[in-house]
């Protein structure tokens, strides 16, 4: 069950907003009357409640917004377990002054804000002794990625405890992100999220849309099986959407998460998500692609060749390493060449075709690579002159500087570099002049789809590979790796068209 959580400042508001939800068939709503401008006035909130109620008052020390004494608090408390709201919310300390009374369940909780203490197992167990609770909710803030296991592993040994009260443990803020999700995996009676993509009243929490359709929470059992992205910053991952959307449209009892893990972090991750929450497969993105090779047990040929994984399959102690970003934007463009898909052992129509590669970076590297490896002769154009010819030397091709690019004839452009991303539409990394007809003219930006360079070159009439494929590609063929089925491609293409154009609005 997904608890939405409401905190606004006026009583109007908070009843219309209440509505909103119940209108959209969400049937648990928490009301945190601590965010009030005004007393809370409980008969204009509580007679004719569209959804069952989940009462908090938090105090500023964890991390509530109450402004009266601690006393008006408890007797807000006690009233509101008088009128008989489903639930109320009682700090761990405050818990043992409030007798049970009528039906209202207490959900006794804990928060720290600082940090994740050593001892959770004490902490439950003093609140189940002194607090007499329905739901024992643990709230803590991790320092680092062995905080969130250590709360994990905390809230699997508390599921096959028989006979005690169920256990909603999270860790806050982006680090500790998945628990929120997969708390379901492991007993978590339900989960709390935000009412709006822009209102978080706790760090960490989403939006209780992404929540309820792009998670699928309620699907969440001990048997889902787990995969995501690992990045950072991670914010604005299409990932998710673009495997979760794929999931639920084959039905697959399966869910993708981001997760943001620092560099120094990445290590440890590796090491025991696969233990810990039972992680399948990760996508992996800046600036862990490079990194993420050291931990592999097994790597592609173009792994070790282009230096660069973006994508990991767990399996036991194995951990399989691949790169879909160089095949993705390979088969696209040999699509384009050849005006059709081609046959699996077709000769590649690239064999003896010369490309030039703009930017020596992740894209350019694997763009490079894919091209030379299909015989085509490839020409690499970057302005830092050491690096760029350091990579083309390793790969086997041929180096340019930058500010000579536009005096080479090739078959292929493949920009890899940043310039015409959104918000720089109006930039482009080759002068129109060198754009001849029946070129292949393929950009590695996605945003937007038709960035200048490939508008201009489709008016030249060159054949335009878009990123879109590139990015959908890498996905799709990330999905079979995962799980070994074929997603829609068509179907996934749209999903990030869709995203793109709502980012941009
Ligand atoms: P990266 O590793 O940072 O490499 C960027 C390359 O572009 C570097 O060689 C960089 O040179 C060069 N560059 C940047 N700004 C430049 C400028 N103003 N003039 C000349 N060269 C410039 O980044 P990446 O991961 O390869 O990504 C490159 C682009 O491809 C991004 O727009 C990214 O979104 C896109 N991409 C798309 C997909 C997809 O699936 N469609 C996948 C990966 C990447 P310096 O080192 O000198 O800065």
């Amino acid at each position: 069950m997904i608890c939405v959580t409401i905190g606004c400042g006026s009583h109007k508001r908070m009843i219309e907003e209440w509505q909103k939800l119940a209108d959209d068939n969400v049937k648990f709503v928490e009301l945190r009357l601590d965010y009030l401008r005004k007393d809370p006035q409980l008969f204009r909130l509580l007679p004719n409640r569209p959804t069952a109620v989940l009462a908090t008052v938090r105090r500023k020390s964890d991390g509530g917004n109450w402004r009266g004494t601690e006393e008006a608090r408890l007797k807000l408390l006690r009233s509101l377990i008088a009128e008989g709201v489903e639930y109320v919310d009682l700090e761990s300390d405050v818990a043992p002054k409030i007798p049970r009374f009528g039906k209202t369940k207490r959900v006794v909780s804990y928060h720290n804000m600082e940090e994740t203490p050593e001892d959770l197992d004490s902490i439950r167990n003093e609140i189940i002794q002194t607090g007499d609770p329905d739901v024992v909710k643990i709230a803590v803030t991790p320092k680092s990625i062995s905080d969130v296991f250590r709360l994990v592993e905390f809230m699997k040994r508390a599921r096959f405890e028989k006979g005690k009260p169920r256990l909603l443990a999270l860790a806050m803020t982006d680090l500790g992100f998945f628990t929120r999700v997969l708390g379901k995996k492991w007993g978590a009676p339900y989960t709390y999220a935000a009412f709006s993509n822009s209102r978080e009243v706790a760090p960490g929490m989403p939006y209780y849309k992404v929540m309820r359709d792009e998670y699928r929470y309620d699907q969440i059992d001990s048997d889902t099986q787990v995969f995501g992205v690992v990045a950072d910053p991670i914010a604005h991952s299409l990932s998710p959407m673009i495997h979760n959307t794929s999931f639920a449209e084959q039905d697959m009892n399966c869910v993708y998460l981001p997760f943001r893990i620092p560099k120094e972090e990445l290590s440890t991750f590796v090491d025991e998500a696969s233990d810990s929450i039972g992680l399948k497969g990760l996508s992996v993105t800046i600036p862990h692609k490079m990194e993420i090779i050291k931990k592999l047990t097994q790597l592609d040929p173009a792994v070790e060749s282009i230096g660069a994984c973006n994508t990991v399959v767990f399996d036991g102690l194995n951990r399989y390493g691949y790169n879909t970003d160089y095949l993705a934007a390979l088969l696209s463009i040999e699509t384009a060449v050849a005006g059709r898909p081609l046959q699996r052992d077709e000769e590649s129509p690239l064999k003896g075709m010369s490309a030039l590669v703009l930017g020596a970076g992740g894209a350019g590297k694997a763009l490079a690579y894919g091209l030379h490896e299909r015989g085509a002769r490839v020409i690499i154009a970057d302005r830092k002159v050491e690096e760029g010819e350091r990579v083309a030397r390793w790969l086997g091709c041929e180096f340019c500087p930058w500010d000579e690019r536009e005096g080479y004839v090739v078959q292929i452009l493949a920009n890899c570099t940043p310039i015409g991303m959104f918000p720089n539409v109006d930039e482009s990394p080759m002068d129109i002049k060198s754009l001849r007809g029946g070129m292949v003219v393929f950009d590695a930006v996605y945003n937007p789809e038709t960035t200048y360079l490939l508008r201009m070159a489709r008016e030249k009439g060159c054949k335009v590979v878009s990123g879109i494929e590139m990015f959908v590609g890498q996905a799709f063929l990330q999905y079979k790796l995962f799980t070994g089925k074929r997603a829609s491609a068509a179907y996934m293409r749209s999903v990030v068209r869709s995203a793109l154009s709502a980012a941009r609005e």
